[in-house]
């Protein structure tokens, strides 16, 4: 295989033993009947089923199958990040292991930039019918938030399948971000793009390994990379009583020259807890962005790779 294929197709794959076989056999046939050179970048997020020795056998007759294995379990936007600082490709498409992503649109994808010049072909999820109520209501509440934060420029129902040229690709990777959030970084870039609408199917084996606690984690990783208006909150907040504060100021003096002085202790209470309660929640988003700040000072790497199949291939040929 050469160096540099047409195209690299990066596939971050953690724990898929049920999916992965599945997924081969679809994408296989479409990829080869593209005509060109390609590779596939299988991403091994420390897997801890059999998808590490599933990956090697598939490796062995489907000579394009590259294997980056990670030394552990590192996270999906690792695995991605891994798969695009290292996919040799002039197009790069990102997909996910377990075919809700239908890979019969990679074609669509690579036509499209290829025919209008395009730097970013998003895949949009027309349809959603097939995620569980939960999923579809937590994932349009982000995408909502996400467009207020990031603006219009982001496709709304546009996730982490998609197709970058090798332009948008080392942009990419030249900027210093240690947790990238792809699906905002991409529509940041602002490159020509165009978008492909493709039905998010059901995942075709296996379970998801987004439970709650790592959704809430990526929406907040997603709103704190890319605004600072949270922490405009607490001077809002601090505004807003101090008005209160005015108001009831005024109040008190007027019932006491009125001589009714109010008795109310409940009402000085919720007071208290009320600037409390804002106290904290401020302090708490400082938190955030301080531990980010702290993560970025440090500048520690998003994922150690332990193997690449490429580097071997390399080795073996010198
Ligand atoms: N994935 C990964 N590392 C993780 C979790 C997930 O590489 O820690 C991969 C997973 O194998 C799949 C993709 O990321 O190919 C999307 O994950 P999943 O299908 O579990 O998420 P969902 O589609 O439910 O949002
Ligand atoms: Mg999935």
């Amino acid at each position: 295989m050469s160096t540099a294929p047409q195209l690299s197709v990066v596939m971050p794959i953690y724990n898929e033993q049920e999916a992965l076989p599945l997924t081969v056999e679809r994408l296989r046939p479409i990829l080869d009947g593209l005509g060109i050179d390609y590779e596939v970048v299988g991403v091994d997020d420390g897997s801890t089923d059999a998808t590490p020795v599933l990956m090697q056998k598939i490796r062995q007759d489907w000579p394009e199958f590259r294997i980056i294995r990670f030394a552990r379990n590192s996270g999906h936007q690792a695995a991605l990040k891994a798969g695009l600082d290292r996919a040799f490709g002039d197009y790069v498409v990102s997909i996910d292991a377990d075919l809700q992503d239908p890979p019969e649109k990679i074609p669509e994808m690579l036509s499209l930039a290829r025919e209008q010049n395009l730097d970013i072909v998003y895949g949009v999820r027309g349809d959603r019918g097939t995620d569980s109520f939960f999923k579809r209501r937590t994932a349009g509440a982000y995408y909502w938030l996400m467009r207020k934060l990031v603006g219009k420029r982001m496709p709304s129902q546009a996730g982490d399948y998609r197709l970058l040229s090798r332009a948008a690709v080392d942009a990419i990777k030249a900027l210093p971000e240690h947790q990238p959030v792809y699906r905002l970084l991409v529509p940041w870039l602002g490159f020509p793009s165009g978008e492909v609408v493709y039905v998010r199917e059901e995942r075709v084996a296996g379970a998801t390994h987004y439970p709650l606690a790592k959704m809430v984690r990526l929406a907040l990783d997603s709103v704190t990379n890319f605004s600072a208006a949270p922490l405009r909150l607490a001077t809002w907040l601090g505004l807003l009583s101090f008005a209160v504060c005015l108001l009831l100021a005024v109040y008190t003096t007027i019932s006491f020259a009125l001589g009714s002085t109010v008795p109310g202790w409940s009402s000085l209470f919720i007071g208290m807890l009320f600037i409390g309660a804002v106290q904290l929640i401020c302090v708490g988003l400082l938190g955030e962005y301080t531990g980010r700040i702290y993560s970025a000072v440090q500048a520690r790497p998003a994922y150690f790779v332990g193997y690449d199949s490429a580097e071997e291939e390399r080795r073996d040929n010198s």
